[in-house]
């Protein structure tokens, strides 16, 4: 049985782990990543595969790193928490460790890897979502990872929702993930506590008082008490994530949306009402069955496992 290396390259860790074929995780470890050099990332995901291998036999390596990956060729075209642009970062790795490697968006590997051995398992058109700071998306139709013409598709956390909206972090106004994501949660609680204190006590009492030292957790802590107010701030975010799902499906038509990424933690609190919002938005609702809309299973290490799995197809 061929094992592979998965690694997942975030812009302050590496965590890689050995995968065998059915996705069951052999040997993991992390390190910290110094961002700020391509060499310096490159070294660093070396020696993480090098130390794997010591004790495991392994016949290629999958990376999964955000940003805008160029298909088949390894290239990263631009990686906006990290240094990157244009950065051949197959060619580095497999310069480094002597092994055939892939180079995949980390979205994208997450969504594989929820696809293959995850919630995604025994649906071959599905969405996967990585709600975090931001949204990150991948797309799998008809069993096969949708990259798209340059590998920029599914970047679905800036579609316009709002036109003259919020700024955000990619230049333009008003995109998906300025509403329907961990700082979109963050940023109604805040503006709660700020022009409302009275109703948002809880969450204040939680951070000391001090509207602007809300964060994710202490809403999360609050809606779990059953706090009207952080129920609220999670039902906006649910609502906004519901209506965008909504749209993705009249595009994409998808039988399931596997839901991800640090905000997924709050369970039903964030899919109840994204659940109402996408069956009350859907197009044609009435007369089409309505997706699963279901959290991720594989957690954390889902796009270690995928970028895992997606280094199969080079053996
Ligand atoms: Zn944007």
């Amino acid at each position: 049985m061929a094992l592979t290396i998965g690694v997942d390259v975030g812009g302050t860790k590496v965590a890689a782990g050995v995968v065998d074929e059915d996705g069951r995780i052999l040997a993991q470890l992390k390190r910290g990543t110094p961002s700020t050099s391509v060499d310096r990332t490159a070294d660093a995901i070396a020696e993480v595969v090098d130390t794997l291998r010591a004790a495991h036999s392994v016949a290629a390596v999958g990376i999964g790193a955000a940003g805008f990956i160029e298909p088949g060729g390894g290239t990263v075209r631009f990686a906006p928490n990290l240094a990157w642009r244009d950065e051949p970062l197959k060619a580095k790795v497999e310069v480094r460790v002597g092994l055939p490697t892939v180079v995949e968006n980390d979205a994208n590997a997450m969504a594989w890897g929820e696809y293959r051995f995850g919630a995604g398992r025994g649906e071959e058109n599905l969405l996967g979502l990585t709600v975090g700071t931001g949204i990150g998306g991948g797309i799998v139709l008809d069993g096969r990872l949708h990259r798209g013409r340059w590998g920029i598709a599914a970047e679905i956390g800036h579609i316009q929702m709002k036109p003259h909206g919020r700024r955000c972090g990619c230049g333009n106004r008003g995109c998906w993930e300025q509403y329907g994501s961990g700082r979109a949660l963050v940023h109604e609680a805040r503006e709660l506590a700020s022009v409302w204190p009275a109703r948002a006590g809880r969450l204040l009492q939680l951070a000391d008082g001090r509207a602007e030292d809300i964060e994710g957790p202490e809403v999360t802590a609050a809606a779990r008490e059953g706090d009207p107010a952080a129920l609220e701030c999670f039902a906006e975010v649910g609502r906004w994530l519901g209506v965008g799902m909504a749209d993705l499906a009249a595009v994409l038509d998808p039988g399931r949306f596997i839901v991800g990424g640090g905000v997924s933690t709050a369970g039903d609190l964030l899919l109840v009402p994204t659940r109402a919002a996408y069956a009350e938005s859907l197009t044609g609702r009435g007369h089409r069955p309505i997706a699963d809309i279901c959290l991720a299973e594989l957690g954390q290490e889902a796009g270690l496992v995928g970028a895992a799995d997606l280094a199969r197809s080079v053996l």
